[in-house]
């Protein structure tokens, strides 16, 4: 597994909790195992890693939960978004593709823990195209947007932002 130089940033729904790597791991992967299913509340999930001395939580700290005897689930505690695979005794953190700003930017290169995958993984890709939440939908989506409380996918200097702004 290599590790190659970039600025990498991201974190919960909420902003609570935010961080910051300055290398990754070309290790993107997705897992369909058990655990990680219940711990993403998914089908599946896609990870991959930073090395542990190139992580800095810009801000908050995420809260864990011991999924079994050297491994953290971390999630934040005010929204609930799951954050990372940390296995404690390793030198590097899986971070949740979905929680990363950029997640279009890794690639998943890999399928492991197939002994839970489910049945219609392989036709996901062939099923209806709803198309984007603007298509036909124009007021639904004005409304997310002008009530929307996620962070952006961007660092921030102050969260969530004062009525002034
Ligand atoms: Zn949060
Ligand atoms: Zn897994």
């Amino acid at each position: 597994m290599d590790r190659y130089a970039m600025e990498v940033s991201g974190g919960c729904q909420c902003g609570a909790v935010r961080y910051h790597a300055t290398q990754m791991m070309d290790n993107s992967h997705i897992c369909h195992c058990r655990m990680c299913q219940k711990a993403v509340g998914n089908v599946f999930a896609a990870l991959v890693a930073a090395p542990r001395e190139a992580i800095t939580w810009t801000r908050g700290t995420p809260a864990r939960f011991r999924s079994s005897e050297h491994v953290d689930r971390g999630f934040c505690r005010d929204c609930g978004t799951p954050l990372f695979y940390d296995n404690t005794e390793g030198n590097r953190v899986n971070f949740t593709i979905g929680s990363l700003d950029h997640p279009e930017l890794f690639p998943p290169g890999a399928n492991t823990g197939q002994e839970g995958q489910v049945p219609w993984f392989t036709s996901l890709t062939t099923i209806d195209d709803g198309g984007a939440t603007e298509d036909g939908q124009e007021a639904w989506a004005s409304a997310i947007k002008s009530t929307n409380h996620q962070h952006p996918d961007h660092d921030t200097d102050r969260w969530p932002p004062t009525s002034a702004e």
